[in-house]
C-alpha cells in the first residue's frame, strides 16, 4: 500500500536500523523503543494483520521472529522477552501493517508481563463461553 510507512521501510523510502531479514520479512529496531533493543518484525507485503496475511508468508514469519530473537540474544543477551502483536483498534495497533514486537526484557527492568494488558473477562464463565463453540 503506497501510504504505509513499513511498506516505505521495506522498500527503503522511510530509513530504518535492520537488525535481520530475509526473503519474507524484515527485523527493524522500533523508534520509540519500549525496553533496548525493542524490535518489529513485519512482512515484507502489505498486510494490515495476521488473518489478511498470505498462509505463505505467515508461515514464514515466526521462523524470522526466532532468528531475530537469536540474534538479540548474541547482541544484547537480554533475560527474557515479550513477543506478541496489536491487532485492531481495539487491540491498540496504530500502524496499519502487520508488526510482531520483540521487546527483550531485562531482571528487575521494571516492566510487567502480557497480563497486564487487560482484565475485563466479562461476566460469562469459561464453560459458556466454550458452549458458543459448540454451536
Ligand atoms: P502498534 O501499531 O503496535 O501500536 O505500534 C506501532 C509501533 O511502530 C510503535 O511501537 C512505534 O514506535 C513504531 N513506529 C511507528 N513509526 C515508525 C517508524 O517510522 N520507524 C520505526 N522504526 N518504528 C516506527
Ligand atoms: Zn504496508
Amino acid at each position: 500500500m503506497s501510504d504505509c510507512i513499513f511498506c516505505k521501510i521495506i522498500v527503503g523510502e522511510i530509513p530504518n536500523y535492520t537488525i535481520y531479514e530475509d526473503d519474507f520479512a524484515l527485523a527493524f529496531l522500533d523508534i520509540t523503543p519500549r525496553t533496548k533493543g525493542h524490535t518489529l518484525v513485519i512482512p515484507k507485503v502489505h498486510a494490515e494483520n495476521l488473518l489478511e496475511l498470505d498462509e505463505k508468508y505467515a508461515e514464514k514469519l515466526l521462523v524470522t521472529v526466532k532468528k531475530t530473537q537469536e540474534k538479540l540474544n548474541d547482541v544484547l543477551k537480554p533475560d527474557g522477552y515479550n513477543v506478541g502483536w496489536n491487532h485492531g483498534k481495539a487491540g491498540g495497533q496504530l500502524v496499519p501493517h502487520l508488526h510482531i514486537h520483540i521487546m527483550p526484557r531485562y531482571n528487575n527492568d521494571g516492566g510487567a508481563n502480557m497480563h497486564a494488558i487487560v482484565n475485563n473477562p466479562g461476566d460469562e464463565s469459561v464453560e459458556e463461553v466454550y458452549k458458543l463453540f459448540k454451536k
